[in-house]
């Protein structure tokens, strides 16, 4: 199996900042081939722009994360790039090749919404999402995050509760 550190710091911060903005986390996991998965309560059928606004936060900060996590092992890859977000929708959607999210890959997601709340919306939810991940990155939470994951390979909500919490 390969785990990579890169998509562990990836799911960490779609945990943290779930939890941040109050999208319920139901569990995180990494799987064989570096796939992860964050599971949330799914967004309901006809979603206010507010809630998109926020689900879109717990989406960007993802991709984020990534530039925070150690050099890759002998298996694994570096980010393509220190700052993906300000590329094209091809390249984005490119980075998430090999991450085979259970889901839709996130840049698809921010793709399917940006129409519904407008660019303005997405800007401001990806710099939200770029200052929490950087102060998560300064206080240590998402390498402890990351770390718990690489070891444990998943976490259920309660064990992320006590790990964020400090109780573990
Ligand atoms: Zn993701």
């Amino acid at each position: 199996m390969t785990l990579e550190p890169r998509v562990a710091w990836h799911e960490a911060a779609h945990v943290l900042i779930a939890r941040r903005v109050g999208v319920p986390v139901l569990s995180v996991s990494l799987s064989a081939f570096s796939a992860g998965t964050m599971h949330s309560t799914p967004i309901g059928p006809d979603p206010s722009p507010v809630e998109i606004e926020r689900r879109l936060t717990v989406v960007l900060a993802g991709e984020l994360a990534e530039g925070y996590a150690p050099a890759a092992s002998a298996n694994g890859r570096e980010p393509e790039s220190d700052d993906p977000w300000f590329s094209d929708a091809e390249t984005l959607a490119q980075l998430h090749i090999g991450d085979a999210h259970a889901g839709p890959r996130d840049a698809d997601v921010v793709a399917h919404y940006e129409p519904r709340i407008g660019a303005e919306a997405v800007a401001r939810a990806r710099a939200f999402a770029a200052e929490f991940v950087s102060c998560e990155a300064a206080t240590g939470r998402l390498e402890k995050v990351a770390t718990a994951l690489l070891r444990r390979q998943h976490l259920d909500a309660a064990e992320i509760d006590s790990l964020i919490e400090g109780e573990t």
